[in-house]
């Protein structure tokens, strides 16, 4: 067959012609980060009844404008929550991360006073300190320090789910020195690896989505009522980078943006196909609102 440009193979003769020329394959060379239906299957493997239901709590804020979250948005102000979920089953929750305390949340002001709820926060480190379990979408300060500069930290570490590459980098490259581990600090913690998926309770399932940071990972739940939900940590700060596939436009931050687009462009499939999938980003302050208003998060911790 005569060589034919990839442009007019297309026009005239669909994609199927154009693999058969032996150009690459557009399906297989997409890295794709992750598999709903593994996750599925991953989140059944540990026998008991699943969580009944999800909350969240709002312990701060950052008052920040909305080109930072999504590349190209206006410069209007955006609201950045910082939050803490609670999986909640019948004889007990977990927490999905874990707060931070307010020297660590003066931090992200890099100078400027952003509000921070006292009374929140006591609520977070309450529910932490009960929680069966607290497991991390990621090793940055905002969603970590309530599991390492706490006063309980002798109660809560023996029950805190870290990752070996989470643990990793509080060791070696913490985003700020608040959240430093030693050697012997760590050694507290329940510390985990796994190569893609890992069941973690029933109902729950973890999955390495590096990008943001190399120790991040989505969280998978799907409740005793069928309700599934996907926490994607920080890929995105604000449900319109899914939406659009845009990254965030943060000069403060260093992220891997070619896993983030590939996890950008996976979520926003599963936003159109998966109806039943509430996809939770930890820090956009509207979706938030919307979720507790539609009922699919509980507005406090109990
Ligand atoms: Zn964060």
């Amino acid at each position: 067959m005569q060589f034919l440009p990839a442009a007019f193979l297309l026009a005239t003769s669909g994609l199927h012609v154009l693999l058969a020329q032996g150009a690459p394959d557009p399906l297989k060379q997409q890295p794709v980060p992750g598999n709903l239906d593994e996750l599925r299957r991953t989140a059944r493997m540990i026998p008991g009844r699943r969580p009944l239901r999800v909350n969240v709590l709002k312990f701060a804020e950052s008052r920040r404008t909305k080109n930072f979250s999504v590349k190209g948005a206006a410069p209007e102000p955006s609201i950045q929550a910082r939050t803490v979920f609670q999986v909640v089953y019948a004889d007990g929750y977990i927490m999905i991360d874990s707060g931070m305390d307010e020297q660590v949340h003066k931090t992200f002001g890099r100078g400027v006073a952003e509000p921070y709820d006292f009374e929140a926060a006591k609520q977070v480190d309450k529910a932490v300190r009960g929680a069966r379990a607290i497991v991390m979408t990621h090793e940055h300060g905002d969603h970590v320090a309530g599991v390492i500069r706490t006063p309980s930290v002798n109660e809560i570490a023996p029950k805190t789910v870290l990752t070996k590459t989470q643990v990793q980098t509080l060791l070696t490259n913490p985003q700020m020195p608040e959240i430093k581990l030693t050697e012997e600090m760590a050694k507290r913690y329940i510390v985990i690896d796994y190569e893609k998926y890992d069941p973690f309770a029933p109902g729950m399932a973890l999955m390495k989505a590096a990008g943001h940071t190399p120790g991040s990972q989505m969280i998978y739940v799907v409740l005793e009522s069928g309700v599934e939900y996907l926490f994607i940590g920080d890929s995105a700060w604000h449900m319109d980078g899914i939406r659009q596939i845009k990254g965030k436009d943060a000069p403060w931050i260093k992220e891997d943006e070619a896993a983030l687009t590939t996890q950008l462009t996976w979520l926003n499939g599963l936003s159109h196909t998966e109806k039943n999938l509430v996809i939770v980003v930890s820090h956009d302050d509207e979706q938030r609102k919307q979720y507790i208003e539609r009922g699919l998060l509980g507005k406090a911790l109990e």
